[in-house]
């Protein structure tokens, strides 16, 4: 299977990859065959994580135009992954307004749980019996960003707090949360958005959505996959993609005859 772009990689740009690489992600990406990259760097406003900085869009606009001189036999696409967006409507104008962006991804990663702002991959500090409750709030969180009007078009790692279930308890299930699932996968279909299959840089099992909710999303009349791999330093860019392809394949999506082409039903 031919290997679709990778529309979802963290540069030095996100404030979170601090060996993250422009340029050698681009270099890795040729070396793999890749058809195309985008550099989808973090625009956070909740602020959770010490050193945290607010992306320098600029300075990120000036920077993909040094990558696309540099590197003419790859398709390099810009964008940024808005961090709940319909929290921040004000800085999400701006953000869009400050260049022309490839890929906007939606994403949630922190929600309100009492009078805290909590980042999903907190959840497991919390006990064994808040896990789902937080999951669900995950969810609803997910549905409110996608009912919003906010201008993204990628549904990014829809089950996030997956990649950080705890050990300890019984395994993670779709099934547990299929109506709030559904809920969302309803109202992305409604907005025609793009679910993204993110492979979580290859890390086993952590495929997010993984198959079932692909099948979910395909029976309720989805239109496209998107890959991404979430990498956040050059090593990862494509991580998980071969399994990927074949996850989403199996749940009745196909790639274009364009390889840059999202996979549609
Ligand atoms: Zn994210
Ligand atoms: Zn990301």
């Amino acid at each position: 299977m031919p290997l679709p772009p990778d529309l979802h990689v963290h540069s030095e740009w996100s404030w979170d990859a601090p060996i993250g690489h422009m340029e050698r992600s681009c270099e890795r990406a040729l070396e793999i065959g890749l058809p195309g990259i985008a550099f989808t760097e973090h625009a956070d406003w909740v602020t959770i994580h010490n050193g945290q900085h607010v992306l320098d869009i600029a300075g990120y606009h000036e920077a993909i135009e040094r990558c696309r001189a540099q590197f003419m036999n790859l398709r390099i696409l810009s964008g940024v992954e808005l961090g709940e967006p319909h929290w921040f409507p004000d800085q999400t104008r701006d953000v869009l307004a400050a260049g022309p962006l490839d890929r906007v991804l939606g994403s949630i990663h922190c929600v309100h749980i009492g009078d805290d702002t909590v980042d999903a991959s907190q959840f497991r500090l919390r006990p064994a019996d808040e896990q789902p409750g937080a999951i669900r709030e995950y969810f609803r969180e997910t549905l409110a960003m996608v009912e919003s009007s906010e201008p993204f078009e990628t549904l990014a790692h829809l089950d996030y707090p997956k990649r950080y279930w705890p050990d300890d308890l019984q395994p993670y299930r779709e099934q547990d949360y299929e109506e709030e699932i559904r809920a969302i996968l309803t109202a992305a279909q409604r907005r025609g958005l793009v679910l993204e299959a993110n492979s979580t840089r290859g890390e086993e099992g952590k495929l997010s959505p993984g198959l079932t909710v692909l099948r979910w999303w395909y029976q309720i009349g989805g239109e496209a996959v998107s890959f991404g791999s979430d990498a956040h330093r050059p090593d990862n860019v494509a991580g998980g993609f071969g399994l990927a392809t074949q996850v989403v394949a199996a749940a009745g999506f196909k790639p274009a005859p364009d390889p840059m082409s999202l996979w549609r039903r």
